[in-house]
């Protein structure tokens, strides 16, 4: 972090204006899309896809540079018309097709520039997501690389063998196998495909031998070797000797001694590794590649019948934009990545005069997140603090120092006054433990020490560098947004292993967000929340976001109680805060509130498998948008699930419910505890509520 020395020659008031406007917490009426962009990182993560138009909304270009784009507060609003309601789910298959010519573009070019003498033939790792019309789509726009799908269970396995209809694509068999896999896989020959069986444990070569004499099937076989490169980050531990997968150097051997035996060798023709997803070093890449090519001429010189060099998974995502080796981002380009491995087995192979192989990749990541954006609604939100009290005659001796410390906070001595408020803080209470100070004093005490570091936070945002004891005071400080979405069901690794997705309004981007807020989601669980954002340095613990608006356009706090919004009370003079409200902990609802909408990108890959339904909420709404001449179509609506749906996952029967409360109505009815009427709401209610969506409407 740099340490600037703050300037100490002109009067705080004149140093704090300047600063508000170097900082980006200007007025109001200047702010701009462009600084929205750059404050959400749109262009870091989001180039070519998405954007800002002069609307203040963020737009979609589903084909990337090659034109046509969707307004996507304006397509939310459309397919909110079509009854679709948030959270939603929106895909964008042309996305998935730009990533995946992208990625075979950028083999192409490095096998052109390199004069690679072979080609690149990569697969889809189904893992990712498995989802039907994302892996049909896949396997349409992959037909023209000839592009393939890996299998890493047998689900994922039928799925493959029931999709895959590229002529010559490859069908990775990866995962633990038994015999029933090792069969399917080895028939599957017979109807045009061309499976590769990856070996992943010794034991594994022993059912394949057996299966492909009982078969009288020839098995194109590979090894997936356990590299001695660590992988760095989250998912650093799966290489190296202890990994999950793969075989040790001498297992390898071992497994060609006993398919030397049986006559097999010449079936060995793929040496796998995989170290690991989201590898944000370049240099692990090059290492691996390096120690995997080495690997693999050392097969070839024993004897197998090498032909193909399969790279894994790993290929990064900048999901926080900044272009380094943080584990929310990369700091290398699908461009360098295709370079390095082409480079590297090229020489590899050249060094022994060998022939160059076949180039796999099985890149899921890379290729499946940018084309789903998860849209989700606020429905309220919470404040630590909005008005302070009018200073009134007669007060209390440590109100009346509250207000002193409140009067006189200034760049100068904020520090200090934050550790007054403090102080005078466990004063009251304990004033008012001790019976000194009354209940309405205590609140009033409350009011003016939060009213204390909401002044003392915002000096602190001027500065570059804030001192430890008062880094968490936006933490402390920050509001609330409750969202309509959970975060187990849509965005899992955010909970489970805090990855780093981008988070931005999709609309009033043309004005300043003067909020500051972590996002709290519909379940009744403490972790169900996101207060980690991207940042361009680091990690943010707050969201910049807007004040909810009123239907007809106020926003909340332009209705005078700080003057004009947030920013008009550093227009005031410091000693008359001009509120007249005491209100503490302000709760803003949407009852009265225009929409206000949040959009989740880069979350194509892994969250939706993963989300579970804690709480009871379901999948999401889904739809899958393909940009026309004229516009969009709707591909898809994949409705999200019931409440009967989710209830029947754990084995209610929405009939038997719908009949026990019956029973109960009729009883009550019966001792005279209820109404017909009230009845028949209640049951109008509930059968109502199972066949509607689990989120809120
Ligand atoms: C998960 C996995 C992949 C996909 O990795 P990404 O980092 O998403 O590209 C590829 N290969 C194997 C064997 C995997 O387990």
């Amino acid at each position: 972090m740099t340490i600037t020395v703050q300037r100490q020659d002109k009067t705080s008031q004149e140093t704090l204006a300047e600063l508000k406007q170097e900082n980006g917490t200007k007025p109001e009426h200047t702010w701009t899309i462009e600084d929205s962009e750059e404050l959400y990182q749109v262009q870091g993560w989001g180039e070519p896809y998405f954007s800002i138009n002069a609307a203040g909304h963020v737009t979609v270009s589903p084909k990337g540079d090659r034109g046509g784009s969707l307004d996507l507060f304006e397509l939310v609003g459309a397919l909110k018309k079509r009854n679709l309601g948030l959270p939603l789910l929106i895909r964008f298959s042309d996305i998935l097709a730009d990533r995946l010519e992208r990625l075979n573009a950028c083999f192409a070019k490095a096998i052109a520039r390199y004069k690679y003498p072979n080609t690149y033939q990569g697969v889809f790792p189904i893992k990712c997501n498995q989802h039907r019309q994302l892996v049909e789509d896949l396997v349409q726009f992959g037909q023209p690389f000839q592009f393939g799908l890996e299998a890493g269970s047998k689900p994922e396995l039928m799925i493959a063998l029931a999709t895959l209809n590229t002529p010559n694509s490859l069908l990775i068999c990866n995962g633990y196998k038994d015999r029933e896999y090792i069969e399917t896989a080895l028939l599957a020959t017979r109807i045009g495909h061309k499976p590769i069986i990856v070996l992943e444990q010794l034991e594994e070569v022993l059912l394949v031998i057996e299966a492909a004499r009982k078969l009288g099937i020839k098995p194109v076989l590979g090894v997936r070797a356990k590299l001695s490169t660590k992988g760095t980050g989250r998912w650093g531990e799966s290489t190296g000797d202890r990994a999950k997968f793969g075989m040790t150097i001498p297992q390898i051997l071992s497994c060609i001694n006993q398919l030397r035996e049986v006559q097999m060798l010449e079936s060995l023709q793929l040496l796998h590794f995989h170290i690991g997803s989201q590898i944000s070093a370049i240099s692990v890449i090059k290492d691996a590649i390096r120690e995997a090519s080495k690997i693999y001429v050392e097969l070839k010189v024993l004897g197998a019948n090498m032909q193909y060099l399969d790279v894994g998974g790993g290929l990064g995502i900048d999901y926080d934009g900044s272009k380094t080796n943080f584990h929310a981002s990369k700091n290398y380009n699908m461009q360098n990545y295709a370079n390095d491995i082409v480079a590297e087995v090229k020489d590899a192979c050249e060094a022994r005069q060998l022939p160059a192989p076949v180039l796999i990749s099985e890149s899921g990541r890379a290729i499946a997140s940018h084309q789903s954006v998860l849209i989700f609604d606020v429905l309220s939100t919470s404040d630590v603090i909005s008005e302070t009290p009018v200073r009134q005659e007669q007060e209390h001796l440590i109100i009346r120092n509250f207000w002193d410390t409140y009067n006189t906070i200034k760049i100068e001595n904020y520090q200090e006054a934050y550790h007054d408020a403090i102080q005078l803080n466990e004063e009251a209470k304990s004033l008012f433990n001790l019976g000194y100070l009354s209940i309405t004093q205590r609140a009033r005490a409350e009011q003016l020490y939060w009213a204390c570091c909401q002044k003392i936070l915002e000096i602190t945002r001027t500065q570059d560098y804030v001192p430890d004891d008062l880094e968490d005071l936006e933490k402390i400080m920050a509001s609330i947004y409750y969202v309509n979405f959970s975060v187990f069901q849509s965005v899992p690794d955010s909970w489970a292993i805090n990855h780093l997705f981008p988070i931005m309004p999709i609309h009033r981007l043309d004005k300043q967000p003067t909020r500051r807020g972590i996002l709290a989601d519909l379940t009744c669980d403490s972790d169900g929340k996101i207060n980690q954002f991207i940042d361009l340095r680091d990690v943010k613990s707050v969201l910049e976001l807007h004040p909810l608006r009123e239907v007809g356009g106020h926003e909340d706090g332009e209705m005078g109680r700080w003057g004009d919004g947030e920013m008009g009370r550093w227009g005031d003079t410091p000693d008359t805060p001009n509120n007249s409200q005491t209100t503490n902990n302000k709760q803003q609802t949407t009852n009265n509130k225009e929409p206000y909408y949040l959009g989740l990108f880069l979350a194509g890959a892994y969250q939706e498998i993963m989300g579970n339904l804690h709480n009871l909420f379901g999948d999401t709404n889904a739809v899958h948008i393909r940009l026309t001449p004229r516009g969009y179509e709707i591909e898809q609506v994949v409705k999200g699930d019931t409440v009967t749906e989710v209830l029947s996952y754990v084995q209610y029967d929405a009939e038997d419910l719908v009949e026990s409360i019956r029973r109960r109505t009729e009883q009550a009815l019966q001792e005279n505890h209820i109404t017909i009427e009230e009845s028949q709401l209640l049951l109008q209610n509930y059968e109502r509520s199972l066949s509607s969506y689990t989120y809120l409407a």
